[in-house]
């Protein structure tokens, strides 16, 4: 299939362009290399440069390309910057995601597999959480997104769009040569890498007061070629709507630290900081619909396994891309 690929040049995006290439599907990226990379995009994939703030990059990306189906990554994906700057996120999440759905409308394109997160049910009720629990964003990025979810399944009722929602809980890890570079880095794996590197003092753990069992946030790790992997499935796959992805398995910061300890042989110093404002306690996927109908049986879940090829990464490119 001839697919556009938004935000290729990302973390999750350029893992999937190069495995949609792996496939033999043709990619084109569209990104516009504010936050992505391009040293990261596949070169056998041709690289458009345009931003979805303006309606005519993606207009004439869409119209040019032609593509079968829209996979769409670009976007803002930062909780503690998003409660900062609420704007930016309904700017490029929600405004830009109108362009390029409005673009596709116009140019006949009516498959489109969409990153959404778990960051739009806010605090759950119970956890794992599956796909009809009730989305209650506690953060302006989950917000943006479940706004463009929004939005899309208006386009499939008025305009038989057929979308897939894909809901990541925490992607992480890295193939031998993608992994995940982002400036200003607020995730806790590589925040834990570049500790063990010699990069930073400390790593700070934001609240230890949650109601979880050693205190801090649970989450659901997932590696980034087991998110691909699903990406590549809902492309051809005949079933739409929402899908969570992860591995249904929560490790705290305190346990994701003591695993990072564990595959560095590093102490990592943490030191104790007040919680990050919009943080869920514990998020924690129940997959279920995903394994069931597309088949997707997540490959690298063990901790120790992602934090191990993280680490791999992160060694071979100790200042990201920039280096490489
Ligand atoms: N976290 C932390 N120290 C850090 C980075 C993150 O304690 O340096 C915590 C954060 O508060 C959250 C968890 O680790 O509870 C996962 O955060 P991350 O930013 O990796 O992903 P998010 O869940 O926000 O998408």
């Amino acid at each position: 299939m001839k697919v556009l690929v938004t935000g290729g040049a990302g973390y999750i995006g350029s893992v999937t362009t190069s495995m949609l290439l792996d496939e033999g599907h043709e990619a084109t990226v569209f990104d516009n290399l504010e936050r992505g990379h391009r040293e990261a995009v596949d070169p056998r994939a041709r690289l458009i440069v345009g931003d979805l703030r303006r309606e005519r990059d993606i207009d004439e990306a869409v119209s040019k390309v032609r593509p079968d189906a829209v996979m769409h990554f670009a976007a803002l994906a930062l909780v503690g910057e998003s409660m900062e700057r609420p704007e930016l996120y309904f700017e490029n999440n929600v405004v830009g995601g109108h362009h390029l759905a409005a673009a596709m409308r116009r140019h006949g394109v009516r498959r489109i597999i969409f990153s959404s997160t778990c960051a739009t049910y806010g605090v759950p009720d119970r956890v794992p959480i599956s796909e009809d629990a009730p989305q209650r964003p506690a953060n302006p990025y989950g917000e943006s997104k479940l706004m463009f979810e929004t939005m899309l399944r208006w386009y499939g009722d008025r305009h038989g769009l057929e979308a897939v929602l894909l809901r990541y809980f925490n992607a992480c890890g890295a193939t031998e040569r993608l992994g995940e570079d982002h400036e200003p880095e607020t995730h806790l794996i590589p925040n834990v890498l570049r500790v063990a590197l010699g990069q930073a003092p400390a790593v700070p753990v934001y609240g230890e007061d949650y109601p979880t069992p050693d205190g801090t946030c649970v989450r659901d790790y997932i590696h980034v070629v087991d998110l691909a992997d699903a990406h590549l499935r809902a492309l051809t796959s005949p079933h739409t709507g929402a899908f969570n992805l992860g591995n249904g398995s929560g490790f705290s910061v305190r346990e994701v630290i003591e695993a990072a300890r564990e595959v560095t042989g590093h102490s990592i110093p943490t030191v104790s900081a007040p919680r990050r404002p919009g943080d869920p306690p514990a998020l924690v996927a129940d997959a279920s619909r995903a394994r069931r109908l597309l088949g997707w049986s997540p490959r690298h879940p063990d901790l120790r396994a992602i934090v191990q090829h993280a680490w791999a990464w992160h060694r071979a490119h100790p200042r990201g891309y920039a280096g490489s």
